[in-house]
């Protein structure tokens, strides 16, 4: 799981990292649908168990294709070590298992994916784990919630659905100077707009679900960082809790890696095209993209990611009545809440991912009544406008 090609760039690891061809000279990585694997002697099954010889065992913590995909996507973060998991879901359990234990406690940022704060919330008390919650971009408020059994600090950037930009080097250091860790669930960049472990993060979690697959296809999930803390400690959970990634879907996800370099400047040249022109539409009061110069934080998104990214969101006038008007019009975008797919969707926040925040909360995380969310796909940016233009003049 160690990375190699060292001076590959970004776009060749993504093509080439990982597939050591066997000895049949199969162009396109093998798919190794076995669960298990035969070993030469009683001997060499004693010494792979004991560790003592590197080898396959059994697939729900040794299998080739699956390797692959770990050491490709270990290559793309910068990190050492590679650890697929089942699900997105699956890595940050995972990630919380084998780096914490009863009595420690972590901040997370407000702006996560909602069933990560489920995770967070309901769960890890469970296991005697705590979790407090702050605004992303308040470092201030971030350092106050250390405790000193503050073992890591959690973080999405862009948030969704408002795209609020966290500087990672910033809560990096913070975290070091507190002796904590700190996690980046880098789903919405990916390692082709944005390298956390460069900045300084500890650890990257990831949905492969979304942009690394790319079309929808196969749920999964990975967590990448050092050899100690994900290729033992992490793996070690992987080994014991099975929340395995079959080789099937490692196999889909290489697929997805191969075109990831081109398809995420696609989707932020789109998603910046569609975002200026729905500046210049009556109806819509406010846009968020961090590729827009009047976006907050658009100085740091400038200097860490190296695009914007896929998703936007805007605001139109007459809440939610018109949103959900503007939302049902469509005929090109599909309503789902997926995102990071070449199919652009299209979200209403406040009645779906955000739904169980309670008003004051909705109203203090800027999840307005008529906000919408777009994760902008690869269709023609004129044909995504056309679809909306018609209602967004009657709104
Ligand atoms: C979807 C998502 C997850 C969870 O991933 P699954 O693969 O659905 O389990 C975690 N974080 C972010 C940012 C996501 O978008």
């Amino acid at each position: 799981m160690t990375t190699t090609d060292d001076e590959w760039g970004l776009a060749t690891r993504a093509v080439r990292t990982g597939h050591h061809r066997s000895a049949e000279g199969e162009h396109s990585e093998p798919i190794y649908t076995t669960s298990s694997f035969v070993f030469g002697s009683a001997a060499e099954a004693a010494a792979r168990f004991a560790g003592d010889e590197a080898g396959n065992i059994y697939s729900r913590f040794t299998n080739p294709t699956v390797r692959i995909f770990e050491q490709r996507l270990a290559a793309l973060e910068g990190g050492e070590a590679c650890v697929a998991t089942a699900s997105g879901m699956a890595a940050i359990l995972a990630l919380c298992m084998g780096l914490m234990q009863a009595g420690d406690h972590l901040v997370s940022s407000r702006s996560v994916f909602g069933t990560t704060s489920v995770l967070f919330t309901k769960y890890l008390p469970r296991m005697g784990m705590a979790a407090d919650f702050v605004p992303l971009t308040d470092l201030a408020a971030w350092e106050r919630a250390i405790r000193p059994e503050t073992r890591l600090l959690f973080l999405e950037t862009p948030s969704n659905p408002l795209t609020e930009v966290a500087d990672i080097r910033a809560l990096a250091e913070l975290a070091h100077d507190h002796g904590c860790l700190l996690a980046v669930d880098n789903c919405f960049c990916t390692p082709a707009l944005q390298r956390p472990l460069e900045l300084g993060a500890d650890l990257v979690v990831h949905s492969a679900t979304k942009f690394l697959d790319g079309q929808g296809r196969c749920v999964g999930g990975a967590v990448v960082g050092d050899a100690q803390r994900v290729g033992e400690e992490v793996f070690g959970v992987l080994r014991t809790a099975g929340p395995s990634m079959s080789p099937f879907n490692a196999w889909v996800f290489l697929k997805g890696l191969e075109t990831l370099a081109l398809r995420m400047r696609a989707h932020s040249d789109n998603a910046l095209a569609l975002a200026r022109w729905l500046q210049r539409q009556p109806a819509v009061e406010q846009v968020f993209h961090p590729g827009l110069e009047e976006h907050p934080q658009y100085r740091l998104a400038q200097r860490q990611q190296s695009a914007g990214g896929g998703i936007l969101s805007f605001r139109v006038k007459g809440g939610q009545p018109a949103a959900w008007r503007l939302i049902d019009a469509t005929r090109l975008l599909s309503i789902t809440a997926n995102l990071g797919d070449t199919k652009s969707t299209i979200t209403h926040p406040a009645t779906t991912t955000h739904g169980r925040l309670s008003e004051e909360e909705k109203a203090a995380s800027g999840i307005a009544p008529g906000l919408i969310r777009i994760a902008v796909g690869l269709e023609e940016v004129k044909d995504i406008q056309a679809d909306l233009a018609p209602t967004l003049a009657r709104l």
